[in-house]
């Protein structure tokens, strides 16, 4: 669909395929209760639209990086349990009590503030453990002198949760130093007659890769995306969720020498001809994937040439291959196997997925199915 102003850019985000990829991520994870990550506008792919889906394949609920984002799916009419993974200011308690938001309680700094806030403003709040991210999170080392504090907010307490640095290294001996730390973090919280009804340390590779302990949910995001950087994911079946498509804005037959796009980084072979799609890196295509890419086109790839500029990119086509504006091109390719696919492009860039469905600007028109 054309954008009202006239720019044909658009993701298409396969919903039934986000369902699919859940109840995979479910069965991996040994049907485990899966909190769907869904942080960074469901890694680009839309907030609202993903996580109705989650919701309606049968997740725990929903998690998300920041207060605005439980409220944006508030908003959305999402109705399922929403966990703030990045913790919460005192002062924004009354609105997330009010939205009914869980928080994850991410260090010391503030627990007498909940202590006062939380019998008129409750809410459910899962302890956040530090048990080798370095991040956010109670370290072992304090949790000891913060149990007085917790057990006065134990009625609230509902989970508790860490967070793996390396759940995709092939050498499991970190991650599995995290888990030692988590049940020990668990069984001090149990001494002193705290008892988290939830416990979850796992991500989607965790998942993938059996590090999941007696843990009761899961935390994936990338690979109910259809996304992976480990084989396990693949041999699951995942699919790609999203298609990143733009319409032709031009066509140009340029004859050999032709330079194309700022500082002449292509010159042409030989005759070609030049399409102009309106994607550019203002949009989040990647400035570096002129030159590098590839896109698709009727069943075969051509190559995107100079450089990515802010609103456009050029891709050269053989002469005789029909192709007139309006005509469809795929960016960020669907099939795994694609050489425009996700995780390939990211690679080329020396990034992961991530970062590439994540810098989807909000300008794309997003389509749902
Ligand atoms: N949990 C936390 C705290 C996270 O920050 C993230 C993502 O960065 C996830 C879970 C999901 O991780 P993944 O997308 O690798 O499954």
């Amino acid at each position: 669909k054309r954008h009202p102003e006239g720019r044909a850019l658009r993701a298409e985000v396969d919903l039934r395929r986000v369902a699919r990829n859940f109840a995979r991520v479910r069965e991996a994870a040994g049907g485990r209760g899966i909190w769907g990550v869904v942080k960074a506008n469901a890694y680009g792919h839309g907030a609202v639209p993903v996580g109705r889906a989650l919701s309606e394949a049968g997740a725990a609920g929903l998690a998300v990086s920041s207060l605005e984002e439980g409220l944006e799916l508030r908003q959305g009419g999402v109705a399922c349990p929403i966990l703030v993974l990045g913790g919460l200011r005192p002062e924004a308690v009354p609105a997330a009590s009010a939205e009914g938001l869980t928080i994850a309680l991410v260090g010391p700094e503030h627990l007498a503030d909940y202590a006062r806030l939380l019998p008129d403003h409750p809410l459910k709040l899962h302890l956040k453990l530090d048990t080798g991210m370095g991040r956010f999170g109670f370290l072992p080392s304090e949790l000891g002198e913060c149990l007085p504090a917790l057990g006065a907010l134990a009625p609230w307490i509902d989970g508790a949760m860490g967070h793996f640095a390396t759940a995709d290294d092939p050498d499991q001996g970190f991650a599995l130093r995290q888990r030692r730390v988590f049940e020990a973090c668990l069984a001090q919280l149990r001494d002193a007659g705290i008892h988290p009804a939830q416990r979850h340390h796992g991500n989607s590779d965790a998942c993938l890769r059996g590090l999941l302990g007696d843990d009761t949910h899961v935390r994936p995001g990338l690979a109910l995306y259809g996304l992976t950087l480990v084989p396990e994911g693949r041999a699951l079946g995942l699919e790609p969720a999203l298609e990143l498509v733009a319409e032709v804005a031009r066509v140009k037959a340029v004859p050999a020498g032709t330079t194309v796009g700022y500082g002449r980084t292509f010159v042409a072979p030989h005759p070609l001809q030049i399409a102009t799609l309106a994607c550019g890196y203002a949009d989040g295509y990647r400035r570096d994937l002129g030159n590098r890419a590839v896109v698709g086109y009727r069943g075969r790839t051509y190559p995107v040439v100079g450089r990515v500029s802010m609103d456009y990119l050029t891709v050269a086509l053989p002469v005789d291959v029909p192709v007139a504006p309006g005509d469809p091109m795929v960016l960020f390719g669907s099939d795994p196997a694609a050489p425009h696919c996700l995780e390939r492009l990211a690679s080329a860039l020396g990034t992961i997925p991530y970062e590439l469905t994540c810098g989807l600007h909000r300008r794309i028109t997003r389509r749902f199915f």
